[in-house]
Formats: structure tokens, sequence, C-alpha cells
């Protein structure tokens, strides 16, 4: 039986595209050194100014021919004209000879194969072999990687270690990358204290605040932390305030039910504008979405385990959008439940999950066992989130959506 009043409950898909549709891109470009660039996003598409590689080179230790010089059946035997090592230039292939060639070296002109050195007997300066290499065997024509002129990288990709190689590739030394978005937080909650602080009666840890922490940075922001606020209304608004005006986005923890204790929601309504979600989502049902002037401003739940997972579901791309990469719904693996759920839910489930490999090699998702939005070790425990959609049982065996946590941050 479900007690929930569905009535005026807001999708996760409707949700999503309003709080997205309001955002826009504000990151301004800076060019920035090659190793500094690093989870930045790219402000321009960046094209190649050289062929990679620039010549043709080999790709194999061995000896660089011309196929007009095989014998027509049987062996071949050629003397060795010059030697060419990585970094050295060569001369020109003497007519009727070989030239002794490593891995990475330029072929030298008038040559059109490399022959491996294991398929070669090499004496006295002279190589014989019967084998018979096509022509552009074992060699790397110029721009076989990259041609001059073409885009390696996209304006709005997110660089990654392979594309600040590929941007070095090309002999770039700096790119031109987003600013960080600015991001200020805070935490309300009179029950909070920090680690390293004693636990008296009635008081918790402060996790959210870490937990918040790690996903900002892991996603390239610049951080405004203001910490623990207490739960007065003109404490709440002090830090809103003093958030606001430093940051491009604030995001906060707690505070956002409609509870006496719960003082954001007042605070927005009395600096700028504000919009309270019920959302049809477990866990996370109130979610606040507002504006201070330029600043926008997301109020997160205060369950520690509602923070992640409406950080990701939410806040993941909002910075995204702000950060100039846009914003693409991850993609769903399909994969087969390790578990049973039982009780259909009016809200939109995500359940922390895990996939496992069986003993015969199959892929299976689990589900941790206590699925309360206080536990934050099933955060821990799991590595993405199952989407169970409104109102639906899984049995063991049938296929869910499964979501890596990585895809969002
Ligand atoms: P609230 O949304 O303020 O009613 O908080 C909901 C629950 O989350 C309460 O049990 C709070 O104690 C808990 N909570 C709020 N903020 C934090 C925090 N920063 N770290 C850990 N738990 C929190
Ligand atoms: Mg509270």
């Amino acid at each position: 039986m479900n007690h929930c009043d569905t009535t005026s409950l807001l999708s996760y898909d409707e949700a999503l595209t309003q709080l997205t549709d309001a955002i826009t891109a504000l990151a301004s470009p800076v060019d920035k050194a090659l190793l500094e660039t690093l989870g930045a996003v790219l402000a321009e598409s960046i094209e190649s100014a050289i062929d990679v590689p620039t010549c043709a080179m080999s790709s194999m230790d061995g000896y660089a021919i011309n196929t007009a010089d095989l014998a027509t059946s049987g062996v071949t035997t050629l003397p060795l004209s010059q030697r060419i090592a990585a970094g050295s230039a060569a001369d020109a292939l003497v007519t009727g000879t070989a030239a002794r060639i490593f891995t990475g070296a330029p072929v030298p002109e008038g040559a059109d194969a490399v022959i491996m050195q294991e398929q070669v007997d090499a004496v006295d300066h002279q190589i014989r072999f019967d084998a018979r290499p096509a022509s552009g065997s074992n060699i790397r024509p110029p721009g076989n990687d990259i041609r001059r002129g073409t885009t390696i990288l996209n304006k709005g990709c997110r660089l990654r270690p392979q594309d600040i190689g590929l941007a070095a590739s090309v002999g770039l030394q700096t790119l031109p990358v987003f600013s960080a978005i600015k991001v200020g937080m805070f935490f309300t909650g009179d029950e909070l204290v920090e680690p390293g602080q004693a636990l008296v009666a009635g008081k918790i840890y402060d996790s959210n605040r870490y937990t918040l922490h790690g996903l900002l940075e892991s996603m390239g922001c610049e951080i405004i932390d203001l910490g623990l606020v207490g739960d007065t209304l003109a404490a709440t608004r002090d830090a809103m305030l003093r958030a606001s005006t430093q940051a491009d986005l604030v995001v906060t923890s707690g505070g956002v039910s409609v509870g006496e204790e719960d003082h954001v929601r007042i605070a927005i309504e009395q600096l700028g504008e504000l919009r309270l979600w019920r959302l049809g989502i477990k866990p996370g049902k109130p979610l606040a979405y507002g504006q201070i002037n330029d600043t926008a401003f997301i109020g997160l739940p205060g369950n520690p385990v509602s923070v992640f997972a409406t950080f990701c579901l939410f806040v993941c791309p909002v910075i995204r959008i702000m950060q100039g990469c846009g914003w693409r719904k991850p993609v769903a693996l399909p994969v087969k439940a390790d578990f049973d759920w039982s009780r259909p839910d009016s809200r939109r489930e995500f359940l922390r999950a895990r996939l496992v490999t069986t003993k015969d090699n199959q892929t299976l998702v689990q589900i941790h066992p206590n699925q309360d939005s206080g536990v934050l070790t099933s955060t821990v425990w799991a590595d993405g989130f199952v989407e169970i959609p409104e109102n639906q049982t899984v049995q063991a065996g049938e296929m869910v959506n499964y979501l890596p946590f990585a895809q969002f941050f």
C-alpha cells in the first residue's frame, strides 16, 4: 500500500528539464599550460598545424628496402648502405641496397617497405631474406595519425589524459580552456559538528561537507566553503548572501523541508526567487531551486545519501552546462538483476548498486541491503545506481538499468 501523496510530485525528467533550461554556460576562456588542463573544458576547437607523423616512419626494427629490388623468386641479397636510428635524418636509399632502420626512424626516400629484422639473416654488411614484403609494409605514412588542418579536439570536451597527450603530439604547449566555475556551499543543522570535535549528546558529524567537497573538486570547480551554519533564519540568510555574492552557483544541504527548523527556503524567498520541489524520486524528495541576482541556487536535502544522489542527478548537469560542456543523460547499461524488488513505489528509485561477475562469467547487478537515505555506507559499497521506474517491481533475472556513478561527475 502506498501512503505517499503523489498528486503534486514533480517527475525526475520534468525537474531536470526545468532546471537545465534555466542554466547557461558562463565560464570565460583562459590559456593554460598543458599540464594544468586535466579535467578542464576546452574553450575552442583545436586544429593541428602539422601532419603526425610529419614524414614516413618505420614501425619496426628492421631494414628499409625498395620492393623493386626484390629477387623475382627465392632469396634476395642486398648490401647495407646506411644506418638510421630514431631521431636521426636519413639519406636517400641507394638503389639496390638496404638501410638498417629502427622503430620511429624516418624511412629514407626511395625505400617503400621495411622488412622485420626477425625475417632477415644479416652477415658482413649484407642481408639475406626470402620474405616478399608488399610495398608500404611496416611504414607509417605521413599524416597516418593526424592530417594537418583536421580538428583534433572539440570545443566543450572535458580534457582527459589522452586528450592532453594528443595536444602535445601536435606541439601545443597551452590550451584555451574555460576558467573554473565558482561554487559556494554551506551546511545547515544545529546537530552538526566537524570531525575532530567531541560528539556530545544529540550531535552527529557533518559528512555532507566532505562528500560535496570531493564531488565539486572532482568536477573541477573552485570551491567557496562557508562551513556549518546554525538553524536560524538570520544565520542562513547571512550565509546565503555571502555565498551568492562570491559564487556562480550555491549548493547547500539540509533545511529545505517545511519544518520550523528549515530556514533555507525562507532565506531564499526573501533574497531572491525560489521554487521548492517535491520530487517524484527516491532518495531525495525535497529539492529547492532558485536564484539570487545572477547566482543559481540548489538546496539539497540533508540526508547524506540524498545529498549524493541529488548531486549526481541535478547538480552535475547544472555544473556541466555552466562549465560549457553541456549535459548528456548518462547512458544506462541494461544488466541482469541479482535481487528482487517487490515494493513498487510511485517515486522513481535510484538504488545503490554494484556490478558483480559470477563464476560462469555473467555480469549481474546487486543492490545494497539497506536503501535507507541515511545509510551512507551504501554509497561506498556501491559503484552506481539501479534506476527503477515508477510503480515497478523487479524479479531476479530481469534486466534493469544500471547507471555507473562515474558517468555523472
Ligand atoms: P534536514 O533536511 O535538515 O531535515 O536533514 C535531514 C537529515 O539529514 C537529518 O537527519 C540531519 O541530521 C541529516 N543531515 C543534515 N545535514 C547533514 C550533514 N551535513 N551531514 C550529515 N548528516 C546531515
Ligand atoms: Mg536540518
